[in-house]
């Protein structure tokens, strides 16, 4: 148990909640959620903090799955595997590896935990993968009365419960998909023309297993760097020039840092699944360290025409961007996945730290983009007021999600600020 100040990855924002708890079992865990929610104290479940809003946020009680042991048990004939909630992707990853297994996909980097990315939708790239949460096969839930739930792909609240947001209880284990392990060998483009990349957005993103464009709007006309990650058993070399742009003959950082020691490897050296997917290695600080991110993801239909959009605002947006990632994920059932229903793209944006004015700049991206139909990380900064009205629009299952809660947290043990702003 802790008293003292805590505060996000970022370091942008102090939890405001009394106490943080790390229980060691999950009888442990039941019992301060149900001894806090009798006391009508407010929970809520913290991950690895890489959340930039203040969706992890309460006055009450913060409940931290890291000190529960960090299972990991794998059912080759199901394959799935079943792990703890607060474990990160890196460290399952490599007990993966080691057993002859991966995961489908890997977000940028393997810092975060399962639960909080999951709750949270969070996404690689790849036209034909889904976000990480699409990986979920199961949840084991605490929920506010101390009591376990278990939901499996295919009950009838599972879709809901995946991608959510922490309202419904404190994940203690997950069953994740897996897949025999695979070798991805990634190589840089330099330099893409944006209208050749607008006019055929599909050759860049099919050209790889997972693709990455990032882009500084230094120059709006030029995509900086395409990161290809090409699975190494797709048949015959990376092609040496993509939509014009070369391949790269050094490594790079996404960011234009000199010394890209913190990046994967790139260069077209294969390597493992959990050493190539994400762009920066477990053991150093990823992306840039200080820095504010949000990000808007679009159905596909409109993933040219929203680049085009931002594209014109880029005057605006280059000064207070690092860089813009764009990336794919296929469709999903899952209720509040950025995927649900659609194949989308991601545009995110990685920022220096200047609150207000990247809140200013969101809540413009936010009007810029919602004709695309764009929906917000719910882990990274955007304007709750402006889009907590759109939101029945952009999930169709919204209603049914706050039904949802409703009946898993009747007394509103899990409900925050955050949630609350959004109407749920
Ligand atoms: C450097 C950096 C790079 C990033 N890269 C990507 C990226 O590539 N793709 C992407 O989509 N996002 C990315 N993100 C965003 C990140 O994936 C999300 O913010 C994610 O939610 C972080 O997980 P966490 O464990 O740190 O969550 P936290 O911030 O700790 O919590 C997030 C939410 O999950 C809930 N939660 C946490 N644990 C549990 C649990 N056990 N049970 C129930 N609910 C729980 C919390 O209550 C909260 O609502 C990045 C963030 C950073 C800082």
């Amino acid at each position: 148990m802790a008293t003292v100040e805590q505060r996000n990855w970022a370091g942008n924002l102090a939890y405001g909640a009394e106490r943080v708890a790390t229980p060691a079992s999950v009888d442990e865990l039941a019992d301060e959620v149900r001894t806090a929610a009798d006391a009508s104290t407010g929970i809520r479940a913290l991950g690895t903090r890489h959340c930039f809003n203040r969706i992890a946020d309460t006055d009450g009680l913060l409940v931290s799955t890291a000190g529960l042991p960090a299972e990991v048990a794998i059912d080759a004939e199901r394959r799935v595997v079943r792990t703890s909630g607060g474990i990160r992707y890196g460290d399952l990853g490599s007990q993966l590896q080691h057993a002859g297994w991966a995961l489908a996909n890997l977000a940028s980097l393997p810092h975060i935990s399962i639960a909080g990315a999951i709750a949270t939708g969070t996404h690689g790239s790849g036209d034909r993968v889904g976000t990480l949460s699409s990986a979920v096969a199961a949840l084991e839930l605490v929920t506010a009365a101390g009591e376990r739930a278990v939901l499996r792909r295919g009950d009838p609240d599972f879709a809901g419960a995946v991608v959510g947001l922490g309202a419904l209880g404190v994940i203690t284990h997950v069953e994740l998909d897996i897949v025999p392990t695979f070798d991805i060998a990634q190589t840089v483009y330099e330099r893409l023309p944006m209208d050749a990349v607008l006019a055929d957005l599909d050759a860049v993103t099919g050209a790889g297993y997972s693709v990455s464009m990032f882009h500084s709007w230094r120059e709006p006309d030029v995509v900086d760097q395409a990161w290809v990650k090409r699975r190494a058993d797709a048949p015959g070399p990376a092609p040496e020039e993509l939509l014009g742009a070369r391949a790269a003959v050094r490594k790079l950082d996404p960011l234009g840092a000199p010394d890209p020691e913190h990046c994967t490897e790139q260069l077209g050296v294969p390597g493992p699944w959990i050493d190539r997917l994400p762009h920066f290695k477990l053991g150093f600080t990823p992306s840039k360290g200080e820095e504010l991110q949000a990000e808007f993801l679009v159905p596909r239909r409109h993933a040219a025409a929203a680049l085009d959009a931002v594209r014109g605002h880029a005057a605006s947006v280059a000064p207070l961007v690092y860089v813009t990632e764009v990336r794919t994920m296929a469709a999903d059932d899952l209720w509040l996945s950025p995927a649900a229903g659609t194949d989308a793209v991601g545009i995110h944006f990685t920022c220096r730290q200047d609150q207000p004015a990247v809140e200013a700049m969101v809540r413009d991206l936010g009007e810029l983009l919602a004709p695309f139909d764009a929906r917000p990380h719910w882990g990274k900064l955007f304007d709750l007021a402006q889009s907590a009205p759109r939101m029945a629009d952009l999930y169709p299952r919204w209603g049914d999600f706050a039904a949802l809660r409703e009946r898993y947290d009747p007394s509103g043990a899990f409900r925050n600020d955050f949630l609350a702003r959004l109407g749920l």
